[in-house]
């Protein structure tokens, strides 16, 4: 089954909003995921996470998170990278105790070190990660984000070949992958490609859990703006959900559409139409 996620709260939550009511709305618009937003920072209240999990599980509402965006795993600052493995780890074990599956993050800027030396720093730093999953998120993917400029750690290829090396997947953006390529990346063709390297990677098997966002894009030449609505983008986002539907891809996809919940419902409506 492919889900279609909200990414976070959606707009038309009623006052004062939070995850919880999040969710009840979510359920009342026919949507059956969420992307939880931690960018800011991640909460470290343990009730809560309780409170999240039986909401969503009674509700039949899958979890997945975002991560805090203040993180470098490529920072020479010793401080800061203590940090950065930090909130991934926080946001990490958050995600176990409220039940959400995956955690996505935005790995590392490259702060002009050739791409090899910079997936190299990641990887050690995943490899501290990665020695906390048994007792802080046994059940929980730590998902590298594809990131949508050139400045980012986060192509396609090394994002699969460190997930890969940790027995994680990662979170494919097309719409970042789109903005990376100045205007690639949005054909039918390209995204079959994308999803053949993705199972020459993690195996075919693995086309049936993936961690997903989409929206529309703003970008320059240097990469990736801002996220826009579908409908206001250049992405051909119904042919990008035949190729989802041709393929039969199974996990979450989050819209990352600023229009949360109505671009949600357009993509959820269109693709049950194909
Ligand atoms: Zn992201």
């Amino acid at each position: 089954m492919l889900r279609f996620a909200v990414a976070g709260t959606p707009l038309s939550t009623p006052k004062p909003g939070g995850t919880v009511e999040g969710l009840l709305r979510a359920k009342k618009l026919g949507i059956r995921a969420m992307e939880i937003e931690w960018v800011q920072n991640v909460p470290k209240n343990e009730e809560r996470m309780a409170e999240i999990r039986e909401t969503a599980e009674t509700l039949g509402i899958t979890l997945t998170v975002h991560a805090p965006y203040f993180v470098n795993l490529n920072t020479p600052d010793r401080a800061k990278l203590a940090a950065s493995k930090r909130r991934v780890l926080d946001a990490l074990a958050m995600a176990e105790l409220c039940g959400a599956s995956s955690v996505c993050v935005h790995a590392a800027f490259n702060l002009g070190l050739p791409p090899e030396k910079v997936l190299e720093n990641v990887r050690r730093a995943t490899e501290d990660i990665m020695r906390n999953k048994h007792a802080l998120f046994p059940h929980v993917n730590l998902a590298y984000e594809t990131m949508g400029k050139q400045t980012q750690f986060g192509t396609l290829e090394d994002v699969l070949k460190v997930s890969k090396e940790f027995g994680n997947y990662p979170c494919v953006d097309p719409a970042h992958m789109h903005a990376r390529e100045n205007g690639k990346v949005n054909s039918a063709e390209e995204w079959n490609d994308m999803f053949d390297l993705y199972a020459t990677h993690l195996g075919t098997g693995a086309l049936r859990h993936v961690h997903m966002h989409f929206s529309g894009i703003a970008y320059t030449a240097k990469g990736e703006r801002h996220h826009l609505p579908l409908q206001r983008s250049d992405a051909k986002w119904r042919d990008f959900l035949k190729v989802l539907k041709k393929r039969k891809i199974e996990g979450i996809l989050v819209c990352e559409s600023p229009l949360l919940e109505k671009d949600t419902l357009l993509m959820q409506d269109m693709y049950r139409k194909l």
